[in-house]
């Protein structure tokens, strides 16, 4: 029997969100029943170790819409919906944070404008509520860094909350990289892209999963999947460096044999090898940075591991 035909999947990771799934569920539910469009929900367990596996399966025996998969352990946000990506059915996705954050009654609205003939819906915070100003600086600063420093566009402070067309999504599963950076390889592969705002709410219950180290990371991943710009910075500093050393040599030689003095002392040997070799390590570190990719691509593992799911 050939499946049915379902519009829309719900792309929706979950990471020890107990407090809030069943509210999300319901203020979801509530959303795409007012849709009328056939539509699964697919919840990605990415190792919680609070109730929120029970709450899911819980949702999957009461209601046939519902889909799951538990990850073997936590990988992350971004392999996270990449499970929920490769095992959707959906003519289209959004992918929609469990924190309800992500407003659900955003989502008609999305697909709106999907049937207008966009491929790719963004959404934008217009205001970020409950995050606090250091959260907002960061994030608008790196945007604006990604944004110089790649050559296509990437839509400006825009998350993950978005709805992809089918044909997005069968892009996604082919690129082969590991380190997934979704919004940037979204944009990355254009077709017609649009945008539309809405308010950030602040977490519904609970903390983020993404402290510091885990935004850092993903902003690394994301600069150093679309640019080589810390390449360049480490060779222009190379020369910088070389630049003022060889002005220092000549005024050492000038010193030596002009004025007859020579230069003493400790503290400028210390300084200039200290100086020096503080850039040669940066150097070997961005060189690092982008031979762990490589790294990792060419170990070729999966980017996430299942241990049940639900359905075939
Ligand atoms: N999440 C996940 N794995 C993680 C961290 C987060 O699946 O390792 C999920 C989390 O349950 C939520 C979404 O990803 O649905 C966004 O995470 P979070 O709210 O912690 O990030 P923030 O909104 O603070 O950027
Ligand atoms: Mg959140």
């Amino acid at each position: 029997m050939p499946a049915a035909r379902i519009d829309i999947s719900i792309v929706a990771p979950v990471y020890n969100e107990e407090a809030t799934l069943p509210v999300f569920y319901e203020a979801l539910k509530k959303v795409l029943e007012g849709m009328a469009l056939p539509y699964e929900i697919i919840f990605i367990d990415d190792g919680s170790g609070d109730g929120s596996v029970e709450i899911i399966r819980h949702l999957a025996r009461k209601d046939p819409a519902v889909r799951y998969l538990l990850l073997s352990r936590n990988f992350g946000h971004q392999p996270a919906v990449m499970a929920g990506l490769d095992h959707c059915r959906g003519a289209c996705a959004v992918i929609i944070d469990s924190d309800l954050q992500d407003p659900p009654e955003v989502i008609p609205a999305l697909y709106e404008h999907y049937r207008r003939g966009f491929e790719v819906v963004n959404t934008r915070r217009a205001r970020r509520r409950g995050e606090n100003l250091f959260k907002r600086a960061t994030a608008r600063l790196f945007y604006a860094l990604l944004a110089k420093i790649t050559d296509f566009d990437i839509p400006l402070d825009a998350g993950d909350f978005k709805l992809i067309d089918r044909k997005i999504i069968d892009h996604l599963r082919q690129m082969p990289e590991r380190h997934k950076y979704l919004r940037g390889q979204i944009a990355w592969l254009g077709f017609r892209q649009t945008t539309l705002e809405y308010e950030r709410q602040p977490r519904h219950a609970g903390s983020s999963g993404y402290p510091l180290k885990k935004m850092i990371r993903l902003a690394w991943d994301g600069i150093t999947a679309f640019s080589n710009f810390p390449l360049k910075v480490a060779t222009w500093s190379g020369f910088l460096v070389s630049f003022l050393a060889f002005v220092i040599i000549l005024y050492a030689l000038y010193s030596k044999f002009i004025l007859h003095e020579t230069i003493t002392g400790w503290t400028s040997l210390i300084v200039s090898s200290m100086f020096v070799g503080g850039i040669q390590l940066m150097s070997i570190g961005i060189i690092g940075e982008y031979i762990g990719r490589i790294n990792s691509d060419v170990r070729r593992r999966p980017v996430y591991i299942i241990s049940e799911s639900n359905g075939e």
